[in-house]
């Protein structure tokens, strides 16, 4: 390849917010690795990013999964929801919130739509995590795992293209805002990810905890603006 060439696809890769590149195939697997002037021809899909993907290997979180967790939903949603990574009901079944907190997403957006007036299910929307294996004991991913396999994810976003995205989280807006203040913080305004609109909220793991009932409310007006932005 020739260096302009190179030059051009490493540029791509930091408009993304991508400053590390594994820059060599895992050797035993050297068709898993992405091509990048597919990337840049605008020709890159859902599937083929999940071909690439394969049987990644390319952070220590393979070791422990069970299942890729890819991502679900509408291919074409104007609104996609980022979270953390998959939990042990997602590992198992290899889809994205099943679990408890999946389910109060899921009440969550179709509560507020339909509260609202929007016509919004949740098999409309797009849904996936910053990692797609499950981190250990359900840890925080590692900067370098966010790194690794935020690669997928932003060519997720830019192949969907949606109105707007919602960060679930702080490990969320961490990757797509490069920031290091919390949700608390970051919530109730508009922020971008490549000229995307970006609302941060509580992960509906947070949620959960009997403490943090407050917040719940706090989440259910952010979906009501970003529904509201992306459905009105
Ligand atoms: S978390 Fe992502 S980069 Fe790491 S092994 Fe899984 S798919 Fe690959």
């Amino acid at each position: 390849m020739s260096n302009p060439a190179l030059r051009q696809i490493l540029a791509f890769y930091r408009d993304l917010g991508i400053t590390e590149l594994y820059l060599a195939p895992p050797p035993t697997m050297p068709e898993q690795l992405p091509n990048p002037l597919t990337v840049l021809s605008g020709d890159d899909t859902l599937d083929l990013i999940r071909q690439d993907m394969g049987e990644c290997t390319r952070c220590r979180l393979h070791a422990g999964r069970n299942k890729i967790v890819f991502g679900s939903g509408n291919p074409a949603s104007p609104l996609v929801f980022v979270g953390e990574g998959p939990g042990a009901d997602e590992d198992a079944q290899g889809l994205p919130f099943v679990g408890r907190a999946g389910q109060l997403l899921t009440q969550m957006i179709e509560g507020t739509a339909k509260k609202e007036g929007i016509p919004v299910v949740r098999d409309q929307v797009y849904i996936c995590n910053v990692v797609k294996c499950r981190p250990p004991e359900n840890r925080t991913p590692e900067p370098d795992e966010m790194q690794t396999c935020g690669q997928f994810l932003f060519r997720q976003l830019m192949v969907i293209r949606p109105k707007a995205i919602c960060a679930l989280g702080s490990t969320a807006a961490k990757a797509l805002l490069g920031t290091r203040d919390g949700v608390m913080k970051l919530r109730g305004s508009w922020h971008k990810w490549n000229d995307i609109p970006v609302i941060v909220t509580f992960h509906p793991s947070y949620l959960l905890r009997p403490y943090n009932q407050n917040a719940k409310r706090e989440a259910w007006e952010d979906l009501k603006k970003v529904l509201h932005y992306v459905y009105d």
